[in-house]
């Protein structure tokens, strides 16, 4: 069973590049079919083999030879890892379904964002509207909640970019605000609050290994979206244990 789950992150991970690549370009993700950017043939589904095609051809394009970039293979690998961890956690059940639609948001806003500082609205809409079908139709999260949520997370880096003046995009605001259709208010916060001290010591450490500059930009979003994955697997147990110690 491992083994499935794994080839499915391999596979929807491979689906996550067609992603990430086409529509920060505004192109479908369904059609044309994968081509190779340089010499326009189309891939045949042997060449589309998720990871295997890539280290069998070691990264180049069956018929012009040039290099395709190792990034391709990384989110593949990425997607099958995060994938089977939430296996491991949940098991063969609908949480887990749910939490590989999430998981599968979250790799397509870091790597957009990474790449090109963008958070998209198109793609926050379909998160949201994901969030929406599934956390309100199997009555995971009350209508409210969300919108307490919602509210809470946005308004709070609202905030946070009016103190720093900018320290914080359009995207990230945006971002936490959809997150409030998957996660409680409270796992919100505390996946908020990690993303900050995520974001804090990496970028610390960019800037102590002189890699950037204090001026230099570090797109957020990635920090919120790992901090989102973490939270959401293990942050009712954070809260169980902190009321607990509270009380
Ligand atoms: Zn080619």
């Amino acid at each position: 069973m491992f083994i499935i789950v794994i080839l499915l992150g391999l596979l929807i991970g491979s689906f996550l590049n067609v992603c990430i690549y086409r529509l920060p370009q505004n192109q479908s993700i369904i059609f044309p079919p994968s081509h190779c950017s340089t010499c326009g043939t189309h891939l045949k589904p042997w060449d589309l083999i998720p990871a295997i095609s890539y280290l069998l051809l070691k990264g180049r394009c069956r018929y012009c030879k040039v290099t395709f970039s190792p990034r391709y293979l990384l989110v593949e690998i990425v997607t099958a890892i995060l994938f089977a961890w939430c296996f491991q956690i949940y098991g063969l059940s609908f949480l887990f379904i749910k939490a590989i639609v999430f998981t599968a948001f979250l790799l397509i806003i870091t790597f957009i964002d990474y790449d090109h500082q963008l958070i998209l609205d198109k793609v926050l809409l379909w998160f949201s509207g994901a969030g929406i079908v599934i956390n309100l139709g199997t009555h995971s999260l009350d209508f409210w909640d969300m919108l307490l949520a919602s509210f809470l997370g946005g308004g709070l880096l609202l905030l946070i970019a009016l103190v720093s003046r900018g320290g914080m995009g359009d995207g990230d605001i945006k971002f936490a605000a959809a997150l409030g259709m998957w996660l409680s208010w409270k796992c919100l916060l505390l996946a908020l609050l990690l993303s900050f001290v995520c974001g804090g010591i990496c970028g610390l450490l960019l800037v102590l290994f002189k890699l950037k500059s204090r001026k230099d930009f570090i797109p957020f979003g990635p920090f919120i979206a790992l901090s989102a994955f973490v939270i959401m697997l293990y942050g009712s147990e954070v809260i169980i244990w902190y009321i607990e110690k509270l009380y």
